[in-house]
């Protein structure tokens, strides 16, 4: 058994919006001591042939120290879809999921926050994972109350593990949180199964807390901390988007403030 680290949500170059070429990336992470990275490129801008050399650069690119798993974000259902191992044309979010079943790939519900209409029960009930924390959309020092009530009542009815998501875009972008296993055959195709299966840990470095994947951890103490940290994070976000449309600047001292709050620094 071989002990690796890695991490969910990546956008490489293959996403409209992301800035590191897989090459790039693969250098990125290793030197950070990671050994594997989950793939989400925006499905919506790729055609077939794109999606195809995707699969084959994440082949080509992974040896025994690295593994990438290609995967895809469907914006509509704030779905990722990990572990695609055939290309497929992309005509609409519902076309694709139809088909990509047949390949029996890992789906997980993204950055719950941004779930603003009920996925349809189709859809959700294809869902084995769900991001309980996303470290763009969430304070990077704990996750949110809300997502882990979601986890909560998602588990009701089946079981769905928690995993967390970098959602990463650019070098700034970087968190030291991981998903951490032992795996024996070192493959893009059995770090699915490992997820799928539960058999992982979640890190985040200085944590004040242990995370497990079911989050039953967290004391009450914990959790207030949780929801008064996001509550200050959400504030800050909004206060951010409404001054920089209107182009107001912020002053630097409060900008370090609210920083200091929301990253613990
Ligand atoms: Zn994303």
């Amino acid at each position: 058994m071989k002990k690796v680290k890695g991490v969910s949500h990546i956008h490489s170059t293959y996403s409209y919006d992301g800035r590191l070429t897989l090459r790039e990336l693969k250098k990125f992470f290793l030197k950070r001591g990671f050994q594997f990275l989950l793939l989400t490129e925006h499905i919506e801008k790729l055609d077939r042939k794109k999606i195809d050399s995707l699969i084959k650069e994440c082949t080509n690119l992974s040896d025994e120290n690295f593994v990438f798993v290609p995967g895809i974000e469907i914006d509509k259902y704030k779905l990722i879809i990990l572990g695609i191992r055939k290309a497929i044309e992309f005509r609409s979010p519902e076309e694709f999921i139809e088909k990509i079943i047949k390949q029996r790939p890992l789906f997980v519900l993204a950055h719950p926050i941004l779930i603003k209409k009920e996925i349809p029960e189709k859809y959700s009930n294809l869902v084995e994972g769900c991001e309980i924390w996303n470290l763009k959309y969430d304070s990077p020092i704990i996750p949110r109350t809300s997502s882990l009530n979601l986890i909560k009542k998602l588990n009701m009815t089946k079981k769905v593990f928690g995993i967390l998501g970098l959602d990463f875009h650019e070098r700034e972008d970087f968190h030291d949180a991981s998903i951490n296993m032992a795996i024996k055959n070192f493959t893009a195709k059995e770090i699915v199964k490992k997820i799928k299966a539960g058999k992982f840990m979640l890190k985040k470095k200085n944590l004040p807390v242990e995370i497990r994947t079911d989050f039953k951890f967290l004391k009450t103490s914990d959790l207030f901390r949780s929801t008064i940290l996001s509550l200050i994070f959400d504030v800050s976000f909004k206060i951010h988007e409404i001054l920089h449309k209107d182009n107001i600047p912020v002053p630097e001292n409060i900008k370090l403030k609210l920083k200091g709050l929301i990253y613990g620094k």
